[in-house]
């Protein structure tokens, strides 16, 4: 059976709008603009776990958790076996602390668990879509924390979907303007060269930081504006 985002990549490769000679140019525009990006490499489990306190706050608030909880606890040992309290006062800067603590530590529990040992090291043998799937089978790891993992620790062709991706995509008309967030995965990874996935994702984000914000888009100052279906996009909307 073809699934729903097979046939929208499908329509999106099929439409006549040459996506990906778009996306070439996208890319080469947004490069000039802020720079090539570089790619700061964590092991497995580190970047697993920054991606964890990142969901639903800035980078600055996720690097402030990430610092306290390594400070408290140098060790992952010590973060699976420190007393609860304690593991959420470290990152309670990334909001969401109880849940994330949760999540964290079933992490930990589970590799020592299985392995003996806290590592994810094991990931560098595994196919993209095998591990994808053992990553988001951990509970409150969903396909966009595990693509961080893929994308930034394991240096995979696999671009992470956030929200300025998503709704940047979206504008741009490189996926259906209905399409969510793992469809969204799916469509991108497939019209997306994989040479420069990691580069096109970085740009999108820094371009729906600084310009096309999701609620007052700079269109008049947007570079990539004469290849942007929704220019002029309602100030003040959401789209
Ligand atoms: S033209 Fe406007 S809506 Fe389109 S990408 Fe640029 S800032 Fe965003």
């Amino acid at each position: 059976m073809v699934s729903q985002a097979a046939t929208r990549t499908r329509h999106v490769r099929d439409d006549g709008r040459g996506v990906r000679r778009r996306i070439r140019e996208i890319g080469r525009r947004l490069t000039d603009l802020y720079g090539a990006p570089e790619r700061e490499r964590y092991a497995p489990l580190d970047e697993l776990i920054l991606s964890i306190l990142s969901q639903n706050t800035s980078d600055a608030n996720r690097d402030v958790a990430y610092a306290r909880l390594r400070e408290r606890f140098p060790t992952w040992e010590a973060v699976r076996t420190a007393p609860r309290r304690e593991l959420e006062a470290a990152i309670r800067p990334a909001g969401l602390w109880r849940q994330k603590a949760r999540v964290v530590r079933d992490i930990l529990n589970t590799l020592h668990a299985e392995h003996g040992s806290l590592t994810l090291d094991h990931l560098a043998a595994m196919r993209d879509a095998d591990a994808l799937r053992y990553l988001t089978g951990f509970r409150g790891v969903g396909i966009k924390t595990a693509a961080c993992v893929l994308c930034f620790s394991l240096g995979r062709p696999y671009m992470p979907v956030d929200t300025h991706v998503h709704r940047l995509a979206r504008r741009l008309g490189l996926i259906p303007p209905d399409a969510e967030a793992e469809d969204a995965h799916e469509i991108l990874n497939s019209v997306v060269p994989p040479a420069e996935r990691f580069a096109f994702h970085i740009q999108l984000i820094r371009h729906g930081r600084q310009v096309c914000r999701a609620r007052k888009p700079r269109c008049d100052e947007c570079v990539v504006s004469d290849l942007c279906p929704k220019v002029g996009v309602a100030k003040g909307r959401r789209s």
